[in-house]
């Protein structure tokens, strides 16, 4: 019942005002991190119908001369939702978004973001995920799996400004760093600093709390990334899922033992000429078996990663 009505409403509004969506309006409640920082935090877990797409984090950033949005959330009606609690925080113009990375989860709800004035940033890496057709397959899953929330009319928004390797800007009082940090969780990684702030949103670099999702990522270069991130000593780093941190080192374990375990499993089979299900059935998880998102990623991850210690092998 609720499912149809939602079509309902869909069908009647085109993009879905938030305000038609008490549920989902109540859970965008922006976190206040410094003066001028702010995020919104998605359900653990994966994507689905239940959190309504609502899995993944947001920031926002009151420079005095505008509002700065870090990634935009996972459907429509979620960036909607996101610009109402912005603008409820602030009256100042949403300027710009930056995107940490050009998946589902975090891009979808850019459309509302940019009718309301923002330009769209990103790190040109993300080109290929447009041009290699996957942009459009990735939303075909999630026209079904996400359906009424995402749907074939869901608008896959581009980059305004496509940005070379690091980019530093101020706004008002507020200085931004861009970092890009890919390949590791996806070709385009990128983070945003706030040297000032003491803040870091780290995309999915780091991901608090839940099985990261890794499929095809690069887990060797990730690794090496968590450390750069480590070097920076954030006071608070936010990351792409999860709850914010105020001890990286501690929060960044998670992901990094995960990776390493994945590796050290994938690869030996690998080297044993041992078969993926023969190697995955035989492999120890029970340290990640019961962390939120492991039934959904971890299989997946697992065989993203024996194909790369492939790969890795041949070209050592
Ligand atoms: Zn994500």
């Amino acid at each position: 019942m609720r499912a149809l009505l939602a079509i309902i409403l869909l069908a009647a509004s085109g993009v879905a005002a938030a305000a038609e969506y008490p549920a989902l309006q109540s859970k965008i409640t922006p976190l206040k991190v410094t003066a001028r920082v702010y995020y919104v935090q998605g359900a653990p877990g994966v994507a689905s119908a239940a959190n309504e797409g609502f899995n993944s984090n947001a920031g926002f950033v009151v420079t005095g001369a505008g509002v700065v949005v870090i990634d935009a959330l996972g459907t429509p009606a979620l960036g909607n939702a996101l610009r109402l609690a912005i603008e409820n925080v602030s009256k100042e113009p949403i300027r710009r978004v930056i995107l940490t990375h050009y998946h589902a989860d975090h891009f979808y709800g850019l459309e509302a973001l940019k009718e309301a004035g923002a330009e769209v940033w990103a790190h040109e890496a993300a080109r290929d995920y447009f041009g290699s057709g996957e942009a459009e397959r990735r939303r075909e899953q999630r026209s079904r799996d996400l359906f009424p929330w995402v749907d074939e009319s869901t608008r896959l928004v581009r980059p305004d400004r496509w940005l070379g390797e690091d980019t530093e800007f101020t706004m008002g009082a507020v200085r931004f760093e861009i970092h890009h940090l890919g390949p590791a969780h996806s070709p385009e990684d990128a983070i945003v600093v706030l040297p000032d702030e003491g803040v870091v949103f780290s995309g999915d670099i780091l991901f608090a709390g839940r099985i990261p999702f890794v499929g095809e990522a690069d887990s060797r270069q990730w690794l090496e990334r968590i450390d750069v991130l480590l070097k920076m000593r954030p006071r608070v780093m936010i990351p792409g899922h999860g709850d914010l941190s105020r001890d990286p080192a501690r929060d960044l374990a998670l992901t990094r033992d995960y990776l390493l375990h994945l590796r050290a499993t994938m690869g030996k089979a690998v080297e044993d000429f041992v078969p993926f299900e023969e190697a995955y059935a035989k492999a120890d998880w029970s340290r990640f078996a019961n962390v939120p998102a492991f039934d959904a990623a971890n299989r997946v991850n697992a065989y993203g990663t024996y194909l790369l210690m492939e790969r890795e092998l041949l070209r050592k």
